[in-house]
């Protein structure tokens, strides 16, 4: 590493702290840095020049790839105009109209209004309160409870860290909050080992059972809403079994619980449709995006609120007044004009049927690369989402001793081949999500580092009798 880099990097140190990293340890210099200098296309570089393939859009969310000057220009010339008035009080700006128009047209019937935040975690906390003053309004006060999927991740607040059902988010924070619950994750591969014989329909018809169990146990007049993501994302790249959707939704109808569609990864055309709601036929009465709607070039949420919750919400008005609900940066300027730049790239270069057919490129060539090797327990994924499990005995899907770390390690070996994929927090998971401007000879090309990287783990993982 260069002098350059490590200045940089030292001077980070002492002034910076990173999510998600051991503080002491970066803080004193036991953990490495990296600074990042710039990107072109699904390629970012650092510090001293070194390329990696992006194999994971940032987190999820760099759509259309980096360095695209029309997204740069759309937000320079909207800065020029007008860079930020605040949207309370029927205040609005050009950009945010448009982009509330193309939004309801993309996310189809039955969606009615926009509210804008800056990532995922501020629009999921908009949602909880929406769910709470629904039933106000309603005069169900007890009727608050919301719902969540063990393995889910809606966020990484207070309130959202607690929908998030991943322990790492919790123990730290004595989360989760009173009125939050977790349900059976859909994750067929890890319960069907436990319950053999099971196919999919009858494990969805199973996770469905153990919901309206959770309801009629907590009292179905306490729960409000149910919230989930069309495929589980950052809890292990894991799409729902077959039949998990329409019996979920099944459930929820029976006991008027409101169902929050949580597309912050697979909104705007990460697994080959607008929606992932669209994919899966979810009918949702409020949906969750950020991520995909700007690639990230600007930091906005959204909260896309169905008819049905709209038209008791605006009963409150009578009874309340103007709502005590309102970030400074809501419908920001700049946020909506980068997210119609980019809008406008998705649909212009067909990235969402990119994804969708590359994608389907991407899983047929893991599966082939991946598909017979000895410390590879499932090879699943959908659209421009994949992930590798791997397993000490993939016959019985047999997890591998923690301690090991073999995520991270084989993460780790990624990086060394210049490929960015991502060890995910629970379980020895391997996550690709690359920008759904990735070619064929681009998916061959992560593919080919990945098992590089795999087998580079499996025979250190041999030498050191692990196997
Ligand atoms: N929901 C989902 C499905 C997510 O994947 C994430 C972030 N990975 C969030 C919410 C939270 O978004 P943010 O980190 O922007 O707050």
């Amino acid at each position: 590493m260069s002098q350059q880099h490590q200045d940089l990097i030292d001077r980070d140190r002492k002034v910076t702290f990173h999510a998600s990293s051991h503080l002491r340890d970066f803080a004193h210099g036991d953990a490495p840095g990296r600074v990042i200098t710039g990107g072109q296309g699904i390629t970012i570089r650092d510090k001293d020049g070194r390329e990696f393939i992006d194999g994971f859009a940032g987190l999820y969310c760099v759509n259309i790839g980096y360095g695209r000057t029309e997204v740069a220009e759309a937000i320079y010339q909207q800065a020029l105009e007008l860079s930020y008035y605040h949207t309370y009080v029927g205040h609005s700006n050009e950009p945010q109209i448009a982009l509330s128009e193309k939004i309801i047209d993309l996310a189809g019937p039955g969606m009615s209004k926009v509210y804008y935040g800056l990532g995922g975690s501020d629009a999921n906390e908009t949602q909880l309160k929406i769910v709470r003053y629904y039933n106000n309004v309603r005069g169900l006060p007890r009727k608050k409870k919301v719902i969540s999927r063990l393995r889910g991740y809606h966020g990484s607040g207070l309130a959202t860290g607690s929908l998030t059902g991943l322990k790492a988010f919790h123990d730290q924070f004595d989360l989760p909050f009173e009125g939050i619950l977790h349900t059976e994750a859909p994750y067929y591969y890890h319960r069907a080992a436990e319950q053999e014989g099971m196919t999919e329909r009858e494990f969805s018809a199973h996770c469905a059972q153990k919901l309206e169990e959770m309801i009629l146990a907590e009292g179905p007049e306490t729960v409000a809403a149910f919230i989930g993501e069309p495929v589980l994302g950052t809890g292990g790249i894991v799409p729902p079994p077959e039949g998990y959707w329409a019996a979920i939704q099944a459930v929820l109808a029976k006991y008027d619980v409101l169902l929050i569609a949580d597309e912050v990864v697979c909104g705007f055309g990460r697994i080959g449709a607008d929606f992932g709601s669209h994919h899966y036929a979810i009918q949702p009465d409020l949906i969750t995006v950020a991520k995909g709607l700007t690639s990230a070039y600007q930091p906005l949420s959204g909260v896309i609120v169905g008819d049905r919750v709209w038209q008791v919400l605006e009963q409150g008005t009578g009874q309340y007044g103007p709502i005590g609900h309102g970030w400074t940066y809501s419908g920001h300027a700049l946020g909506c004009a980068a997210a119609l730049a980019n809008l406008e790239i998705i649909e212009r270069e067909k990235l969402t049927e990119n994804a969708r057919d590359t994608g389907a490129y991407l899983q047929r060539a893991m599966a082939d690369a991946f598909g017979d090797h000895p410390i590879v327990g499932d090879v699943r994924g959908v659209g421009m989402l994949a992930a590798l499990e791997f397993s000490a005995d993939p016959e019985k899907r047999a997890h591998f001793d923690p301690a090991l770390k073999v995520g991270p390690r084989i993460a780790a070996a990624a990086l060394d081949e210049n490929l960015i994929a991502r060890a995910m927090p629970q379980g020895d998971i391997l996550g690709f999500a690359p920008p759904l401007i990735a070619t064929r000879d681009q998916v061959d090309e992560i593919v080919a580092r990945a098992r590089r990287a795999v087998d580079r783990v499996t025979d250190a993982l041999v030498r050191e009798g692990a196997l």
